[in-house]
Parts: structure tokens; C-alpha cells; sequence
């Protein structure tokens, strides 16, 4: 086999080679070099990966397969950013990444974090107190990324009976809420988005666009330009992300339509044609429209079944989600449990807005009929 260098540039910080296999045009390892089919050759990194000139992707141990490790970006220039950070169990490895470009958590100037799970903010606190760090988040995300939860555990507590979650169950819940909580420190947020910001990250100028959906101030992040985007959690290759239930601490139930606002969305992020999108976890995606797709079939799909049961005479939250869902069970359980809750709730919404089911508070449980 032979291996043709057809252009060397050089003198910038990392010097480029473009090789090709003259027989084979396959990827190769060369020198400690990272080449692939036809492209300029990148130094190799063991943790991080540079997906664009100066912005690198790195990814980050999630326990589970679903929705897998969590992918952070880090964008390099006169000041440095970081998109989402990843766990706070994590951090040392985070640390290790920015290691390979000479960086340290104090060197870090602004973290955007796309929404307030805890896989996302989980090491902001961390990075924050190492240096001069600011946090930016959109305003309806605040709440969760300082206080650990979106709502008090009385809200969630209360909403899961009324959803007729068996008591047993209800206990597991709320030691996951614990699990959860411990993967993120809780963390001020400096910088309030709203969607719409244009900002300056590393040596691109992006846009804050917001979308909500998955939760109430998930956001993603555009290079006009480029036409690249940087999703977070909205958009996941290998799965359909949930629209999470939207509670609202003043509300009995929550009234927002998170699956309407998801889809919405999905619509806003088609507007913008991205050539490539970087999720939060798995792989990068170069088809918008088909995986938008891809999504709105299996959303209708479950919008059926969902009506299938409710028709069939189920009434209870709790048994529509077992019935939809019959393969959960494990370790998992707990967490299967609330997002099928969540995904059952928030479908039933759209179906009691399109005047197909009604809704109705009954001794201390929701009633779909
Ligand atoms: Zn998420
Ligand atoms: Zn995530």
C-alpha cells in the first residue's frame, strides 16, 4: 500500500498534512497522526477529537447504554468556552482532555450549558471555583442547574400519585432523584439566555437559538456561517430524545405541552438547514430532515398506541405506561418508570388538546378517558 502526502501546511500550531492511500483511499494512523479519507490530517488526541479548526469534541463516561456518554465541546481561541461539561464524577477526566491542549479548569472563560440535566452542568461547579469561569444558561433551565431539580420533591412526589405510581415504586423514584442530584453540584448561573444571543465562541460567531422540548430551556448552539449546530440533548442519533413532562411548582399537573414544544422545535431547527449536527451523546448527524422523520413516525406511532389503550378502557397513567412499555424491568427500573410516565403524560396532553381523550382528577388520581 502507498500513502501519498499531497499538501503540507504549515506553520500553525498544529501543522496539517492532507494524505490519501493512493489504493485504497481508506482513513489511516500514521506518525501519531489522525487521518481520514481525503482530509487534512489532525494531531491525535487521546481524549479529544477536533471536529472543527480549534473546537474539539470530547467525550465523557455516562453509566448506561441509553443515552450513552456525553459528548462536551470545547472551543479554543482568545477566550475559551465549553459547551455542557459532563458530571461532576467526570471531571478528573474532563480535566485530562484539556490537559492534552495545555488547558486547566482555570483556564476555562464561559461554559454554556445546552439544558439543566445533570449530565450537562454536572462539572460546572467544579470549574467555576478553579478559576474565572461563567456559566450560561437559558433562564427557564436556572432553576434546575442551581438547585439540583426543577421542582421541590413534593411536587414530583404529588404528581407521581396522581399518575397512580404504586408506593413501592414511588420509594425507588425518589432514591433515584438522589442518584441524580449527586451527579451534578448545584451551580450559579451568570449568564441568562433567552434564545436569539449572538455570541463570539473560540473563532466562530454562533447564535443562542432555543429550544425547548426536551426541557423547558434547552438550547442549541449555531455557527451561522458554518452552518453547524450544537444540539445538547434535542437531537439524538441512536434515539428518540423524551420531551419531558414539564412540572411546574405551582400546578397540580403541568400544563405545558412539552412534546408540542419539542416538535416545534425540531421544526425551527430544520429552518436553519444545518450541514452538521453535534449532539450531546452519540454520533454526529449530517440528515436533519431524516431523522426529523424518522422521529415524527415514531411519535405518531406512540400517539396511537397510547389512544389503542385508553380506548381499551385504561384509565391510570401508571398501567398505561406498563402496558406501553412491557419489556422494562431491572436495575433500570426506577428510571424506566419515570420516563415512560413522562412519555406517556406528555402524549396524552397532546391527545386531550386534540379533543380525543378527556382528563379528569378523581379521588386523588388523574383519570384518561
Ligand atoms: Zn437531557
Ligand atoms: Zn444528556
Amino acid at each position: 500500500m502507498t500513502y501519498k502526502i499531497v499538501a503540507l501546511i504549515l506553520p500553525f500550531r498544529e501543522s496539517k498534512i492532507l494524505i490519501k492511500n493512493s489504493e485504497t483511499h481508506r482513513s489511516v494512523y500514521v506518525c501519531g497522526c489522525y487521518f481520514e479519507k481525503g482530509e487534512e490530517l489532525k494531531k491525535e488526541y487521546k481524549l479529544s477529537r477536533e471536529i472543527l479548526p480549534d473546537v474539539f469534541s470530547i467525550t465523557l463516561p455516562l453509566p448506561g447504554k441509553r443515552p450513552g456518554p456525553v459528548n462536551v465541546y470545547l472551543f479554543k481561541g482568545r477566550e475559551v468556552t465549553l459547551i455542557d461539561t459532563g458530571t461532576a464524577q467526570t471531571a478528573g477526566f474532563l480535566q485530562k482532555a484539556l490537559g492534552e491542549h495545555g488547558l486547566r479548569f482555570a483556564d476555562i472563560d464561559r461554559i454554556i450549558v445546552t439544558h439543566g440535566h445533570p449530565d450537562h452542568y454536572g462539572a460546572a461547579k467544579k470549574i467555576v471555583t478553579a478559576g474565572r469561569a461563567k456559566v450560561a444558561a437559558h433562564a427557564e433551565d436556572i432553576v434546575s442547574i442551581e438547585n439540583g431539580m426543577e421542582v421541590s420533591a413534593n411536587r414530583y412526589r404529588n404528581f407521581l400519585q396522581l399518575m397512580g405510581v404504586p408506593i413501592s415504586i414511588g420509594i425507588l423514584l425518589g432514591l433515584l432523584f438522589v442518584v441524580f442530584k449527586h451527579m451534578a453540584d448545584n451551580c450559579v448561573v451568570d449568564i441568562v439566555m433567552h434564545g436569539g444571543e449572538e455570541i463570539e465562541i473560540g473563532r466562530y460567531r454562533a447564535k443562542i437559538i432555543d429550544t425547548p422540548g426536551h426541557s423547558k430551556g434547552s438550547v442549541c448552539v449555531f455557527l451561522d456561517k458554518e452552518k453547524i449546530l450544537f444540539c445538547g440533548d434535542t437531537i439524538i442519533e441512536h434515539i428518540t430524545p423524551n420531551a419531558f413532562i414539564m412540572l411546574d411548582e405551582k400546578e397540580v399537573l403541568p400544563v405545558r405541552l412539552s412534546q408540542d414544544e419539542f416538535y416545534k422545535s425540531l421544526d425551527k431547527i430544520k429552518g436553519l438547514s444545518p450541514s452538521m449536527i453535534y449532539s450531546a451523546h452519540g454520533k454526529k448527524i449530517p440528515d436533519i430532515e431524516q431523522i426529523i422523520d424518522g422521529y415524527k413516525k415514531s411519535f405518531a406511532e406512540r400517539q396511537a398506541k397510547v389512544l389503542s389503550i385508553v380506548n381499551s378502557g385504561e384509565k391510570n397513567v401508571y398501567r398505561i405506561a406498563r402496558l406501553l412499555f412491557p419489556e422494562i424491568g431491572g436495575v433500570r427500573l426506577p428510571l424506566e418508570i419515570f420516563l415512560s410516565i413522562s412519555e406517556v403524560y406528555t402524549n396524552i396532553q397532546v391527545l386531550q388538546r386534540d379533543g380525543k381523550i378527556s382528563l379528569n382528577i378523581r379521588n386523588g388520581l388523574l383519570e384518561v378517558t
